[in-house]
């Protein structure tokens, strides 16, 4: 059986006039990063939160480990396992790596009441957050202020917050964005980490890093797949070429 936790079908947005995504499907596999690649303004982050929730699509389905997820509250369809970062950060600077961790840990905590309990009081929560920070690769960062570590670092630190929700499916938008070369390297062997285990879609700018990554890519332009297939399939398509990668060589 194939291991697809995430199937999105048919998904369109429309704002106005504009088809801001049009007809988009994809599958998300366990194990498999699929790389959403396109120009500004193709629709990838508005396709990214059609996934999350944080949009309500105009029509088409979104399907979870096999649960139909449409329509319903980001807050839903994280505790049905999937998390997300943001292309702006989501991160509290004056606070230390691990309390930022540990918050994204207890947004997931089922009680309401425990928001009123003392964050240190929750060892399953604190144990989540541990696990996060250290394969985010920031153990040695945990008490320093969010606010004063390195850019990369910070983005490490969403991934953390991410993966502190414990997440089946990951949806990464840029993480690479503002990222030198040492930096960008580090998250690229993070994300080849989160692989296992994790069904991971990956909006990214950064070709070199989407080619070593990604099992699976698809291209949008203006709102809409122009292609869909394996790194080899989408190198040779004259299409995508035209439209996309050669004019990243110009
Ligand atoms: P990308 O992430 O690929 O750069 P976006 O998904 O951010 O693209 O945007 C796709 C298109 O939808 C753009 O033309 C953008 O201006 C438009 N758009 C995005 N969000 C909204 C919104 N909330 N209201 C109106 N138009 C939007
Ligand atoms: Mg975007």
């Amino acid at each position: 059986m194939p291991d697809v936790l995430l199937s999105a079908q048919h998904l369109t947005k429309r704002f106005g006039g504009l088809a801001a995504v049009n007809d988009v499907s994809l599958d998300l596999w366990r194990g498999g990063i699929h790389a959403v690649i396109g120009p500004n303004g193709a629709g990838k982050s508005t396709l990214t939160n059609l996934l999350s929730g944080d949009l309500v699509p105009t029509a088409g389905t979104v399907t979870l480990g096999g649960v139909d997820v449409t329509g319903r509250s980001p807050e839903a369809i994280s505790r049905a396992g999937l998390g997300r970062s943001y292309q702006k950060t989501n991160i509290f600077l004056p606070f230390t790596v691990r309390e930022n961790v540990r918050l994204a840990a207890q947004s997931r905590a089922q009680h309401p009441a425990r928001w009123l309990r003392r964050a240190t009081t929750f060892a399953p929560t604190n144990e989540q957050a541990e696990r996060a920070m250290e394969l985010a690769g920031l153990v040695a960062r945990r008490d320093a202020i969010a606010g004063t570590i390195s850019h990369g670092e910070q983005r490490q630190l969403e991934i953390a917050m991410t993966l502190a929700t414990a997440p089946q499916v990951l949806l990464l938008d840029e993480p690479l964005a503002g990222m030198g070369t040492a930096e960008a390297e580090r998250m690229v062997a993070l994300l080849q980490r989160l692989k296992d285990g994790h069904a991971i879609m990956l909006v990214e700018h950064d070709m070199d890093a989407v080619f070593a990554l990604a099992d699976r890519l698809t291209v949008m332009v203006n709102g809409q797949v122009i292609a869909s297939g394996t790194p080899a399939q989408i190198r040779a398509d004259a299409g995508v070429r035209a439209a996309y990668l050669g004019e990243e060589q110009a």
